[in-house]
């Protein structure tokens, strides 16, 4: 099975901007996701495959290698997952340099031991984002084989040591003036070989699965931040250590805050009459509701800080702030009392002073400027 091109499998052109494969990654990381799609074996893969295109073209140099030499240049197995028991998994983080420098072209790659490291994207909502939580979440994985304990050999067969390369799982090959170091193309860079294959994982020593792991969130993470559990990837192959999981966090928009670093801001409507002869509203915040002294002759977009009632972050000591920008509603459905008694305040503010309105005021003194300088 030929592995698929990653532009193709984002939907995406060469040209795509690093933005565009962002969003074109998590578009199908959602659709596919294994949450969503419980016991889907093909949204399963679908969401593996978009993650390993994704993991290439988010890196500039992973990206660049991969334009000019194909899966090859980041690190594809020849032939792309016909490897028993591998289930077509590739490294997406692992030593894909190593496999650029140190492989040979044809001769295998030198896979290292080590297990892959996994992606979870975690959606959370502000609220919880900011209080901290313990989410409980399901990551498809490659786990180490019960039967054999990951060494893949059938319980009661021995391992031996590779003779062509004495364990080290590299080989020296020298090619005109170089010498270059590559897989040990008898035991693919694993430097053991087993006689008898565990039935079990087919000699790989791990089997696909899934696994539900407890995940603390700290309190205050914010929209993009990555939580790493340590050992929680991937399980190495044949007995190597795992990779780690990688958290990522999305926190989904809120309905009235929005956040900025650690303050929130939120858009208090205030009526016209309470904006202008001032008043008290009560704004909600993270812990209830507080109430906000509304001073004379506010204006739609003035900002008032609520010290402390923002985010409490696990990075700084004290807690950021909430704003709150007023916007001032026009009243509409006026019955026809009250339209006379705007009437009314309209006449009396068009009889005296013109200080009611500075910024009608100087806006029309602009305005006249505007059309002088023109007609000059
Ligand atoms: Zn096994
Ligand atoms: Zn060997």
């Amino acid at each position: 099975m030929a592995k698929r091109d990653y532009y193709e499998i984002l939907g995406i052109s060469k040209s795509a901007s690093a933005d565009e494969i962002k969003k074109a990654y998590r578009r199908l990381a959602m659709k596919n996701h294994p949450d969503r799609n419980p016991d889907d074996e093909e949204a399963e893969a679908k969401f593996k495959e978009a993650s390993e295109a994704y993991e290439v073209l988010s890196d500039d140099q992973k990206r660049a290698a991969y334009d000019q030499f194909g899966h090859q240049g980041v690190g594809g197995a020849a032939g792309g997952g016909a490897q028993p028991g591998a289930g077509g998994f590739e490294d997406i983080f692992g030593d894909i340099f190593s496999d650029i420098f140190g492989g040979g072209r044809g001769g295998g790659r030198s896979r290292a031991a080590r297990g892959s490291d996994l992606r979870y994207d975690m959606e959370l909502d502000l609220e919880t984002a900011i209080a901290g939580d313990t989410e409980e979440v399901r990551i498809p994985t490659l786990e180490e084989c019960e039967a054999c304990n990951g060494d893949g050999a059938e319980p009661g067969s021995s391992v031996d040591t590779c003779d062509t390369c004495q364990g080290m799982g590299q080989v020296r090959i020298q090619q005109g003036f170089l010498s270059v170091q590559q897989a040990c193309p008898d035991c693919q860079g694993r430097g053991k070989r087993v006689q008898n294959p565990c039935r079990k994982c087919s000699g790989e020593g791990r089997i696909r699965s899934s696994k539900t792991l407890s995940v603390r969130v700290p309190p205050g993470v914010d929209d993009g931040d990555r939580i790493r559990l340590s050992g929680e990837g991937e399980a190495g192959e044949q007995g190597g250590p795992p990779g780690d999981l990688y958290v990522q966090v999305n926190v989904k928009p809120h309905d009235l805050f929005e956040r900025d670093g650690n303050d929130l801001r939120a858009d208090v409507p205030v009526d016209m009459v309470t904006a202008a002869l001032g008043g008290n509203i009560d704004v909600p915040t993270l812990n209830g509701k507080v109430n906000l002294r509304i001073p004379p002759e506010t204006q739609t977009g003035r900002s008032f800080r609520l010290r402390g009632k923002g985010v409490q972050s696990v990075r700084t000591s004290s807690p950021g702030d909430l704003l709150c920008r007023v916007q001032v509603e026009t009243p509409v459905n006026l019955n026809n009392e009250q339209k006379e008694l705007l009437g009314q305040l309209r006449d009396s503010l068009d009889n005296s002073a013109k200080s009611h309105s500075p910024k009608i005021n100087s806006w029309l003194d602009k305005a006249k400027r505007f059309f002088g300088e023109r007609a000059g």
